[in-house]
């Protein structure tokens, strides 16, 4: 599987029993259906995401891909809990697409974040 983004290959990473597909090129991170959920419920997961954030921030601007995996059309989501994040998700599948250091950030929420979140709400 290409990575939607930057179109280099992806690899296979598992965390426990959990295998998830990192790029290897800008270090996105793929989630089939309700593996996200799954990961985010275990301690330590975060070890999965080791791209550069700053990076991740740079494709947080490219929102109009097709879904790697069905070609489904992906539809932007914000985080209801985090929303300075944003993620793409398949409409078809389900799948769920995640910059890199996005889902470190999911995993640690700082007091920063909150603040951030606070703002962000307050926002007309
Ligand atoms: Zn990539
Ligand atoms: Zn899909």
């Amino acid at each position: 599987m290409d990575c939607p983004k930057c179109k280099a290959g992806m690899e296979s990473v598992a965390f426990e029993e959990i295998e998830v597909e990192r790029c290897t090129g800008c270090g996105g991170l793929w989630f089939d259906t309700l593996e996200q959920e799954e990961l985010r419920a275990r301690r330590g997961s975060e070890a999965i995401d080791t791209g550069y954030s700053a990076r991740g921030r740079a494709n947080n601007a490219i929102g109009n891909f097709k879904c790697p995996r069905c070609h489904g059309a992906m539809i932007r989501m914000v985080d209801h809990l985090q929303p300075h994040i944003w993620y793409e998700q398949c409409s078809t599948c389900g799948g769920t697409y995640l910059d890199a250091g996005e889902f470190k950030d999911y995993k640690d929420r700082t007091p920063a974040d909150l603040i951030r979140d606070w703002r962000a709400k307050a926002r007309p």
